[in-house]
């Protein structure tokens, strides 16, 4: 059972169903949504594809939408079509309206002219492309090309240093978040996070839209600001996880930060019981290639063992020409981190931290203790809303963790978490008729055999006697030893 999971942006290479089938069938966990790019209605059909596949399939698969943010960006370009920027030559950035060519752009951020002055730097796609200014006037920035590129359309523009007088959850995201809410999506990511105060904000919202009977969708913090990292603490208490978005964090702080970030937002996440997920050109050179560098196997392989619950494809999958083998990359270079031997790799259970006073980290330290103690790498919990289950990852005991819930919802949004297996089963009316239950899933789904003794736990479950315990359960016998 492979325990890191693999989070791929659909776009225009892979949003049919039957493409999205094709990625579930090599490992794909959970699909992302950009709403930078396409319309609602694309999405929406996408959204559909995506259910439809995993139905078909019987696989869990999360829905997670991306809310743009306040991200400057290049506009349309004439038929489309990419551009190349030459070193040296002059290229405007303007607040008209126009269709872009190689000596002129428009962008979506009106008062760019007012906030920049001559020789500010501007970077584009990433930091890919590099401009200086030249001269400002009313509507146009005239920039000279320091490193040029292929440009293409609706890319990404920073202004390193320039603090921004824009608000993380713009009127569009608002709009975006809405819409994703009736859409019933698993997780929503908010962009260009500063403090717990943008998470808190939006998490109220979330509630308020909230259409699910048990749960609800969760708050991703993407992690791409300096400010974001030196608020890092009140971020995570106010999230439920966390993105390390490596493209606008390297260029937000520096290329050379990003290992340092990238190392202490896994870290950190895990500590506080956050999931988190790692992101940007994980395999970048698989957009053009069927193979990837040794370099991005090393990546995934290093995000694996610093502790991420997943590794995110972006334009691999959303545009690239190998998004299945992408996918299917992704797997192997995973299950082949999870299987070294080296005790140095190995993540211990989380016992030396101090203790936390929360009676949710007493249980999932007490059935991972228990479950070593009898022998078996398996626990199966019982969760309504998902909770325990997300808490019993976080521990990171390396055990088989297998979550049983009564919805599709819940099942779904467990399928990006860290460690999980989620099993669908009956919601029961007796103690026992639910332990009876949680084994027949079990068997039924070929994860544990007749005779063999396994844990079993649940957290706060509505009126029924197993709540809040641990349980060691010998599968195919009738009373539970406790
Ligand atoms: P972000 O900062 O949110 O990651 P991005 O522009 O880097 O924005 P990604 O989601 O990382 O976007 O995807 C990489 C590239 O794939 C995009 O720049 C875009 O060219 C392409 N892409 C992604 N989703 C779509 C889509 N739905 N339709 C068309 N192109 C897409
Ligand atoms: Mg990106
Ligand atoms: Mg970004």
């Amino acid at each position: 059972m492979r325990r890191a999971k693999i989070l791929a942006t659909l776009g225009p290479a892979s949003n049919t169903q039957k493409n999205i089938e094709s990625l579930i069938k090599v490992g794909l966990n959970a699909v992302r949504i950009n709403m930078s790019h396409g319309t609602q209605e694309e999405h929406a059909e996408t959204i559909k594809n995506a259910r439809a596949a995993a139905k078909k399939l019987d696989k869990p698969l999360a829905v997670l939408v991306d809310l743009s943010g306040p991200k400057i960006r290049t506009g349309l370009l004439e038929n489309a079509k990419p551009v190349m920027l030459e070193n040296d030559a002059e290229f405007i950035i303007t607040s008209q309206d126009i269709e872009g060519n190689a000596q002129k752009v428009s962008t979506n951020f009106k008062e760019l002219p007012k906030l920049v002055a001559p020789k500010a730097k501007i970077l584009l796609d990433d930091g890919a492309i590099e401009l200086e200014v030249k001269k400002v006037s009313k509507t146009d920035v005239v920039t000279r090309v320091v490193n040029g590129g292929l440009l293409s359309e609706r890319k990404g523009i920073n202004l390193p240093n320039t603090k921004l007088p824009i608000a993380s959850l713009t009127k569009k995201d608002r709009v975006d978040l809405e819409w994703a809410m009736e859409q019933s999506v698993d997780y929503i990511a908010l962009s260009f996070v500063r403090r717990g105060e943008d998470c808190a904000e939006v998490k109220d919202l979330i509630k308020k839209l909230n259409r699910r009977e048990l749960g609800r969708p969760l708050l991703v913090a993407k992690i791409e600001k300096a400010e974001a990292i030196e608020n890092l603490t009140d971020i995570l208490k106010n999230t439920d996880g966390v993105m390390v978005a490596r493209g606008d964090l390297g260029v937000e702080t520096s290329t050379e930060l990003v290992p340092v970030y990238q190392k202490l937002i896994i870290e950190s996440a895990v500590l506080n019981d956050k999931f988190v997920i790692t992101a940007t050109q994980m395999l970048q050179s698989m957009i053009e290639n069927p193979r990837p560098t040794r370099a991005e196997a090393s990546d995934v392989a290093n995000a694996v063992w610093d502790g991420t619950d997943t590794v995110m494809l972006s334009a691999e999958t959303a545009t690239g020409k190998y998004p299945v083998e992408a996918v299917a990359t992704m797997a192997r270079i995973i299950n082949s981190a999870e299987t070294v031997k080296t005790t140095k790799l190995k993540r211990p259970v989380k016992f030396t931290e101090e203790p936390t006073g929360r009676t949710s980290q007493a249980l999932c330290k007490a059935a991972a203790i228990c479950a070593r103690e009898i022998l078996t790498d398996k626990i199966a919990v019982f969760t309504e809303s998902g909770l325990m289950a997300r808490r019993l990852s976080s521990v990171r005991s390396g055990l088989s963790t297998f979550a049983l819930t009564s919805t599709d919802e819940v099942r779904n949004q467990l399928a990006l978490i860290w460690g999980v297996e989620p099993l669908c089963h009956e919601e029961a009316k007796t103690t026992e008729a639910m332990l009876k239950d949680g084994e027949q899933t079990l068997l039924k789904a070929k994860v544990v055999e007749k005779g063999e003794t396994i844990v079993m736990m649940a957290g706060r479950l509505s009126g029924l006697g197993l709540s809040s315990s641990v349980v060691v359960w010998t599968v195919g016998e009738d009373v539970p030893r406790k």
